[in-house]
């Protein structure tokens, strides 16, 4: 076996892979070169340099694994990869600890402003009595997102000896109870925590997940940290309230701008820290990275298989032909349901109809729709490889089923997503085009994509038109409108798609409006 380490990484690496492989180190190859002698590589270890484009990957035919040594993988083609039958991996719990302690850093920075002490004695200052600190211990720790960053800082913080308690919808009770916190809604997070950690992906759902309500609703000392990504924190929201000592300080790893403008407000502040979305640069994550990246070439050239792969598995070229027109709509459906239903996923069902139902292996598709449902909350990209385990990890419980009958369609592909307290069901197929046909048990004829939004009313005259006026007065312009109810003056459903995203504030207004269950808003 022969692997190419095409950009520099840590060295520990290069010397476990060279216990099962030939390494080649050209850290400086061009394009050129690589395009000449990929063909004699079995595995290519890159970081963000190289460039593996869909041309270079169709040169490499002996290639069986590229490992990206880190998370983003934007430089290279994975449907490429995955035509060409070859693994891609990364490695995305290389920077967790990394993160968990660039957050302790910042939380004690804020609690005893040391930045500001820092600054003030180098100007020559002894202004003791300015800097009075508060301690961590017996304070309660806030953290919004448990997921692997979340839950480091909370094992970090108990040897603070601080009291934790955590949001995060998608997480099952068992898994916080054995991380040892308390989970509970955001409000009650926000205004019991005096130090709050976020700890979330940027979703449509987090995005301005902080802002002026939620900075009203915290301690006036509350001490606030973002070191997961930009624009979860609304920053003029977040500029008001520490000007107006409406909380504690802050402290921001990560923007909404990167670099922030020249002229951003939040310099002017004494009561914030910021540094320069560095969270993840230690030396033991690059070479974490290098080593779970080797391990996992290790592990395939020993038979094994690797746990990060990022793009699909092989399938037989027949059943792929078959299945291959119904992946984006298992995705979009699986996307659908779990973005839809209330409460945390603990099933999800998929029933496959009529030529479907007939062919032999259909895991490919189930893997698709999990993966569709479990994405819209995590932070790295769950693929139809991953999927199975991230559910199983996440306490989701997958069944599939068959059935002959597709109600006059080819194919029909219903998926069920349930909760303790709801359940919500779409059905769909291809004509000519993806189509939803059935919302819980409403027909409708929907095209699922891009920015939508569904609201169950009351069958009452005016609710429409309502619901239509708020999105008017947000500049939010309705593209396709599907209606579809029960019975006359019974409960009825709306599902819309939508020229631009929802904003929160505007789901908030529709949800307070008289006659509406319930309002949400869905990215696909
Ligand atoms: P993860 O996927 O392991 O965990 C994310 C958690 O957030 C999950 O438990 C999920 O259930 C939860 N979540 C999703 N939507 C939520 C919502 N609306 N409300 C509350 N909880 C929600 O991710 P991770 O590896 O722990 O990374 C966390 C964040 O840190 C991500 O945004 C990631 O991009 C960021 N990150 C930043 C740096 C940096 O350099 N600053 C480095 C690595 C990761």
């Amino acid at each position: 076996m022969k692997v190419l380490i095409a950009d520099a990484i840590n060295e520990k690496g290069i010397e476990n892979l060279k216990e099962v492989a030939e390494v080649v180190v050209d850290t400086s190859i061009t394009p050129e070169e690589l395009a000449d002698t990929i063909h004699e590589y079995d595995g290519i270890v890159v970081r963000s340099r190289t460039k593996l484009t869909a041309d270079l990957i169709q040169k490499a035919d002996n290639m069986k694994i590229i490992a990206r040594a880190g998370v983003g993988v934007d430089n290279i083609d994975l449907d490429a990869a995955t035509e060409k039958g070859i693994m891609v991996v990364n490695s995305p719990e290389s920077t967790s600890i990394t993160v968990a302690e660039h957050t302790m850093g910042l939380l004690l920075t804020m609690a005893r402003k040391l930045a500001i002490a820092d600054k003030s004695v180098k100007e020559g200052k002894w202004e003791k009595k300015k800097f009075m600190g508060v301690e961590l211990r017996n304070k309660t720790l806030g953290v919004i997102g448990m997921g692997r960053i979340g839950s480091q800082v909370v094992n970090r913080c108990k040897a603070f000896e601080m009291e934790a308690m955590a949001y995060d919808p998608y997480l099952p009770e068992e898994v916080a109870k054995q991380m040892g916190v308390e989970l509970t809604d955001l409000e009650t997070v926000l205004k019991n925590a005096d130090f709050i950690t976020i700890h979330v992906p940027l979703t449509p759902e987090t995005k301005h997940l902080i802002s002026t309500e939620e900075f009203e609703t915290m301690k006036d000392t509350a001490f606030i940290t973002n070191c997961a990504r930009g624009g979860i924190i609304d920053e003029e929201a977040l500029y008001d309230a520490l000007a107006n000592d409406k909380i504690g300080g802050a402290a921001l790893d990560v923007y909404e701008d990167e670099p922030p403008a020249e002229d951003s407000k939040l310099f002017e502040l004494d009561n914030i820290v910021l540094t320069p979305h560095i969270a993840a640069s230690t030396k033991e994550a690059q070479r974490d990275a290098a080593i779970i990246v080797a391990d996992e070439i290790i592990d395939l050239f020993k038979g094994g298989t690797p746990k990060n792969v990022l793009n699909m598995p092989r399938i037989d070229h027949k059943t792929y032909q078959e299945v291959s027109p119904y992946l984006s709509l298992c995705e979009k459906l699986g996307s659908f349901i779990s973005q839809a239903v209330n409460g945390k996923i603990k099933e999800i069902e998929i029933v496959y109809s009529g030529e479907l139902s007939e062919i032999d292996n259909l895991e490919i598709l189930t893997r698709t729709v999990i993966q569709g449902a479990v994405n819209p909350f995590l932070s790295s990209p769950v693929n139809a490889v991953n999927a199975s385990l991230v559910a199983k990890d996440r306490g989701i419980s997958i069944t599939e089923g068959r059935k002959n009958n597709a109600k006059g369609y080819d194919s029909l592909i219903k998926v069920t997503a349930k909760s303790a307290e709801d359940m919500f069901s779409a059905e769909g197929t291809i004509l000519h085009e993806e189509r939803i046909l059935k919302v819980n048990d409403y027909w409708v004829d929907v095209i699922p994509e891009g920015h939508m939004f569904i609201a169950k009313y009351e069958d009452v005259p005016g609710s429409i038109g309502k619901i239509g006026t708020k999105l008017g007065e947000h500049g939010v312009n309705i593209g396709i409108m599907q209606v579809g109810r029960d019975e006359k003056g019974g409960r009825a459903i709306m599902i819309l798609t939508l020229d631009k995203e929802i904003p929160q504030s505007v789901i908030k207004e529709i949800q307070a409006l008289d006659n509406v269950y319930e309002a949400i808003g869905l990215d696909l």
